[in-house]
């Protein structure tokens, strides 16, 4: 029954989440009039499990691979939430236990936020003294106050290297933290409410709440999470922005995403194996996303292609402490100042 419910919330959401080409959606969920408070909690807690582990992975490879990345800022791994952003804030806000509408929505694990000891769901009060209260209300995209409060957030981050946040603790106590930014590779990874695909648009990597890979070992998750982000650091949405999307050009950025693939893994603290795994467990059940017959390779040679990195990796790594696929990694495509977001996001 229950199943049932949280099916018509994923239809919902769907609806949701179709407004607006590029619209970024945190992670809201919609819980109609007739939605018992056990099922708002379960709900809320399935889309809270999949923000953490995204968060989690992405800070593994943002963190990591930061010493070859040009564009880098300083991240705390902190992903907030928006009650406003939900059909029924009061609902939300009851299971959440929140007197505002601001709060933790996930901690990447090992980021200051977490060993800062902010738990989910945990109210913020203020950042950098800017009280939460005093937010302007809502618009009709929902969605946007608390995008805007993200990119203040990094904003912050990138002028001091710190910020200082005001939060509740579950006695109630209000607690000033100040988090310092570690240095990171700068894309963000958000989980899409109601989306089964996985996709980078050169900011940014989104994952679909209800996409395959969820049902996977954490390191094989990571592997379709670092191709993505493979595609935002080779500048692949801008480049086929600019030079069109053929059949055979889609079909260069995916492989050149798949060799990449691994050494982001190795950096991340994962083996980096797990990228042909991954593709051996995907290809075969799998014609849709990041397979696709006629633009990708076969997951066979996908593997293959993936597998022919390790020995590179090993050697780069022997050679500099870490796989500098800064200076190691043979590009396919003529390397170019292709860093731009694109509007058209790729899988
Ligand atoms: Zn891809």
């Amino acid at each position: 029954m229950r199943a049932a419910v949280w099916r018509g919330a994923q239809k919902l959401r769907r609806a949701l989440s179709g407004a607006g080409a590029g619209a970024v959606l945190l992670a809201a969920v919609i819980t109609p009039p007739a939605f018992a408070a056990e099922d708002i909690s379960s709900g809320l807690n399935t889309l809270q499990q999949r923000d953490e582990l995204v968060q989690s992975i992405g800070w593994k490879l943002v963190t990591g691979n930061a010493p070859f990345c040009t564009d880098t800022r300083p991240a705390i791994g902190l992903l907030l939430q928006d009650v406003a952003a939900f059909v029924r804030p009061d609902a939300v806000r009851r299971a959440m236990k929140l007197s505002g509408d601001i709060a933790v929505q996930a901690r990447a694990a090992g980021s200051p936020v977490e060993q800062a000891g902010l738990p989910v769901f945990a109210e913020i009060l203020a950042i950098d003294g800017q009280s939460m209260r005093g937010l302007p209300a809502a618009g009709k995209e929902r969605w946007q106050r608390l995008a805007e409060l993200h990119r203040k957030l990094d904003k912050a981050l990138v002028a001091r290297g710190e910020v200082k946040i005001a939060w509740r603790s579950a006695e109630g106590a209000p607690i000033v933290s100040t988090l310092v930014g570690r240095a990171a590779c700068a894309t963000n990874f958000e989980v899409i409410a109601g989306s089964r695909r996985a996709s980078a648009n050169g900011a940014r990597v989104a994952i679909g709440s209800d996409f395959a890979g969820f049902a996977y070992q954490e390191e094989l998750l990571a592997a379709a999470i670092a191709h993505e982000f493979a595609h935002n650091l080779m500048g692949h949405p801008a480049w086929l922005d600019a030079n069109g999307r053929s059949q055979s050009h889609i079909r260069m950025t995916e492989r050149e995403a798949d060799r990449l693939m691994p050494w982001l893994l190795a950096n991340g603290g994962y083996d980096p194996a797990a990228g042909a795994r991954f593709m051996r467990e995907w290809g075969p059940g799998n014609d849709g996303g990041l397979f696709r017959s006629r633009t990708h390779d076969g997951w066979d040679e996908r593997a293959g292609f993936i597998g022919a990195e390790l020995p590179l990796i090993q050697r780069s790594t022997a050679a500099h402490g870490g796989a500098d696929w800064a200076l190691d990694f043979v590009r396919d495509i003529p390397a170019a100042a292709y860093s731009a977001a694109s509007s058209s996001p790729i899988e």
